[in-house]
C-alpha cells in the first residue's frame, strides 16, 4: 500500500481455522494504513496467479478500497511465480458499480 505520507504499508493474508475470520492481505494493508493515520493512494498485489490470470483483489477488498481510496485509486498486480509484467487497473474498473463511489 502506497500512502499519502509517502510510506509503503505491507499486508499479508491472515488465515484462521474459522474461514470467515481470515483477512485478505489487501484489507490488512488498507486498515493498517488507516491505523497509521495515512490515506491509501495505490495498492499493489504480488501473488500467485489464480488459474491463468493475475490475482486481483476480491469484492470485499475492492469495496474497502473504494471507500478509503476512491474509484480512481490504482491497483497493480503481478505474479510471484513468473516474470509477468506488472498490470495496472483501478478500483473503479474492477468494481464499476460499487455501492459507494468517492469522487
Ligand atoms: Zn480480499
Amino acid at each position: 500500500m502506497h500512502t499519502d505520507s509517502g510510506g509503503v504499508v505491507p499486508g499479508v493474508i491472515v488465515e484462521n481455522v474459522s474461514l470467515g475470520l481470515a483477512m485478505c492481505a489487501e484489507r490488512v494493508a488498507l486498515f493498517s494504513t488507516v491505523a497509521l493515520g495515512a490515506r491509501p493512494l495505490a495498492l499493489a498485489l504480488v501473488a500467485p496467479r489464480t488459474g491463468e490470470d493475475l490475482t486481483w483483489p476480491c469484492g470485499a477488498c475492492l469495496q474497502v478500497a473504494l471507500e478509503l481510496g476512491g474509484s480512481s485509486m490504482p491497483i497493480y498486480a503481478t505474479s510471484v511465480a513468473d516474470d509477468a509484467p506488472i498490470s495496472r487497473s483501478t478500483v473503479g474498473e474492477l468494481l464499476p458499480n460499487g455501492p459507494f463511489v468517492r469522487r
